[in-house]
């Protein structure tokens, strides 16, 4: 049996079609490509069964993955994080069944590893030999380490702001590390000038189809972990939108191969900061596309894209599914972190705070109810983000004693 049942690349915009044995970018229209499968033969040949029997990583999918020969695999057997139960915060907002998926376990600290193992894995599939990509940080990280492992050049551009650790991450791999004093687009545009000039593979989020793949994966595993019955309510940090793009992506197709009953799909909300809010803007004006967020700033990093090349995907999966966007302020982030981290032992990215931030403003406004379940995806490690919070301590002398 064939490893992945991968047919070919279509554009959501215009329809046209590509080969997936060719190195692809963008439409000829502009959009970005979405990989299409052969879910007939999967459903004929592939059961659930067969995959609860498999390795605990995202490569338990293969079928519908892009990447056709298992050689060509770069994996640290990222995948399949914990959901856990929160029950204590939960509580505290009123959300009984309130969950974490914990995106902080993969590789690399964050969640981009997914996009990172399947992307740097088709590239090598394809003969790429350099690759070139705008980062906030943690893309770059993965992408770089990842492609250590494959044996291919990484050429990351990313603001200087962006998380120290994730700078450290991307040079330790050896791959060529240009700081930008700007924004993720500004590093965009540096790219795109290297990409013109010398050829190099565009890894930028969506300008190649592979990404995506790896971070639907949440979503087969959401299904997956909760025996195939999905939750009401899905809420992620949204940059790109890559991950709440993917997650939308893999429920209609398990919804085609018959594996999860639903018609409804969870309510997919996007949270993003009050620093950088596009897709909320879009959102709350009943728009298909966002506009450039001028300015943008917040402090989870990264969620910081002030315009999204696939926010028309993002948009179209929340009307969908009848979800909704929604933005919190810095200090309700923080708030949240603490939070997390007080009442259920687990320190969260800023990213993944803002979606508890959210989780609890949405039950407020009555559009979460206590009797729904509810998954908030906690999209990296906060100790990938050492200076995002102030430390509550007294220094001591040796010879001190503590008197409470
Ligand atoms: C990149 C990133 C996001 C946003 O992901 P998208 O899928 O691009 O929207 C959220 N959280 C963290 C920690 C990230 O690194
Ligand atoms: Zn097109």
């Amino acid at each position: 049996m064939t490893y992945s049942m991968v047919s070919h690349l279509t554009c959501p915009k215009c329809s046209e079609t590509y080969d997936v044995d060719k190195i692809q970018q963008l439409c000829v229209c502009g959009s970005p490509l979405l990989v299409d499968y052969k879910l007939d033969e999967v459903k004929k040949h592939v059961t659930k069964e067969m995959i609860a029997g498999r390795e605990p990583s995202l490569w338990r999918y293969h079928e519908l993955l892009p990447v056709k020969n298992v050689e060509n695999k770069v994996s640290f057997e990222e995948g399949m994080t914990p959901i856990l139960s929160l029950p204590t915060l939960g509580k505290e907002v009123a959300i009984p069944n309130l969950y974490i998926k914990d995106e902080g376990q993969v590789p690399t600290g964050s969640f981009k590893a997914r996009g990172a193992a399947v992307g740097v894995s088709k590239a090598k599939e394809l003969g790429v030999r350099n690759l070139a990509m705008p980062t906030n940080g943690n893309a770059g990280a993965a992408w770089s380490l990842y492609a250590a492992k494959a044996g291919l050049e990484a050429h990351i551009v990313m603001p200087v702001d962006a998380p120290e650790i994730t700078r450290k991450e991307v040079s330790i791999s050896g791959a060529h590390l240009h700081l930008v004093n700007g924004l993720i687009s500004d590093a965009g545009k540096i790219v795109g000038d290297l990409v013109k000039e010398r050829g190099y593979y565009d890894a930028s989020t969506l300008k190649e189809p592979y990404r995506i793949e790896g971070k639907k994966t949440m979503g087969y595993e959401i299904a997956e972990q909760l025996n195939w019955e999905l939750p009401d309510v899905i809420l992620y940090p949204t940059g790109g939108g890559v991950g709440l793009i993917g997650i939308y992506k893999a429920f209609l197709e398990l919804q085609k191969l018959g594996w999860i009953k639903e018609e409804k799909l969870p309510r997919l909300v996007a949270v993003q900061s009050d620093g950088c809010a596009p897709i909320v803007k879009a959102f709350d004006e009943g728009k298909m596309e966002s506009e450039f967020w001028e300015n943008s700033t917040t402090h989870a990093f990264g969620i910081n894209v002030p315009k999204a090349i696939g926010d028309f995907l993002v948009l179209d999966a929340i009307y969908q599914t009848n979800g909704c966007a929604i933005s919190v302020s810095e200090e309700e982030i923080r708030a949240s972190q603490m939070e997390v981290a007080s009442l259920e032992g687990q320190f969260v990215c800023p990213e993944g705070a803002a979606t508890f931030a959210a989780a609890k403003r949405l039950k407020e406004h009555n559009w979460i109810r206590e009797d729904e379940k509810v998954i908030c995806l906690n999209t990296g490690l906060g100790i990938k983000y050492p200076d995002a919070f102030d430390v509550n301590a007294r220094t001591m002398e040796p010879h001190e004693r503590i008197g409470y």
